[in-house]
């Protein structure tokens, strides 16, 4: 287990000009997209061939009850590790961008959401999918971000992580219709925007985040994730998201307009 002490640097919400939101998955390892529409997908493709060949010789090698095969594995392993963190290393590298407010999926329960709904058992197809998203450390990721971005003036935060990938980031419609097939596209079936559903958890997760940051500047502490188990919270917290709506239009980079006239 890695385990990183994170320590809040002192740091003040004027010196944070950049709100980000980051998503992580399985087809994508990690989705960013900041406030002023510029994103970044960082692939998961070459990463999870790697993880399924690991996966295979792990196998080859538990079938066998040899003493050198058990030695084997163990070193497997730990090139198994070793890969991970390094790929995680040069992704959290890339997020943890200066003076930013970096918003993280809060990722307890993660796995409840690659579990069959219907109660059928899973098909090959989706055991391996399943496979595959236990075995990539996602915390270690966002460990190494909440890490990095300390060093660069920036600040990590966690967001609740609920709808993040069924609510739309236009209308706040919030369905699972809206991600017909589970397939790559978004598309709103209230207001009809569409988008690369990978893009769309991004985008909730920013906007989440802005709503962190104007926390923070009115009550001058940054709050961690809000607790979320008590229904009347959650309730308070998903009505509060359920408002929020993404608008280029408004971000200062497309902005033409000057400042008061809004
Ligand atoms: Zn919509």
């Amino acid at each position: 287990m890695v385990s990183i002490e994170i320590e809040l640097p002192d740091i003040e919400p004027t010196t944070i000009t950049r709100i980000a939101g980051v998503d992580v998955g399985m087809r994508y390892l990690a989705v960013e997209t900041d406030l002023n529409n510029k994103s970044a997908f960082y692939s998961g493709k070459a990463s999870r061939h790697r993880a399924n060949q690991y996966q295979k010789a792990r196998r080859t090698l538990q079938r066998k009850d040899t003493r050198s095969a058990k030695r084997r594995l163990i070193a497997l392993s730990g090139r198994e590790r070793r890969f991970i963190a390094d790929v995680n290393h040069q992704i959290s590298k890339e997020i943890a961008k200066p003076v930013s407010l970096i918003g993280l999926e809060d990722l307890t329960g993660i796995r409840e959401r690659t579990k069959s709904k219907s109660g059928k058992k899973a098909s090959k197809k989706q055991r391996k999918a399943n496979r595959n998203s236990a075995r990539w450390s996602f915390a270690e990721l966002h460990g190494y971000i909440h890490y990095k971005a300390n060093l660069t003036g920036s600040l990590a935060t966690k967001v609740p992580a609920h709808y993040t990938s069924q609510s739309c980031p236009k209308c706040g419609h919030t369905s699972k219709a809206n991600r017909p097939n589970k397939g790559l596209m978004f598309r709103c079936e209230c207001c009809g925007n569409e988008l690369h559903a990978d893009l769309v958890g991004a985008r909730n997760i920013a906007m989440r985040t802005l709503l962190v940051r104007q926390d923070w500047t009115s009550t001058g502490s940054l709050s961690v994730s809000p607790d979320v188990s008590r229904d009347e919270t959650k309730a308070d917290i998903l009505q509060r998201f359920s408002e929020l709506r993404w608008s280029v239009d408004t971000s200062p980079h497309h902005s033409g307009t000057p400042l008061g006239d809004g």
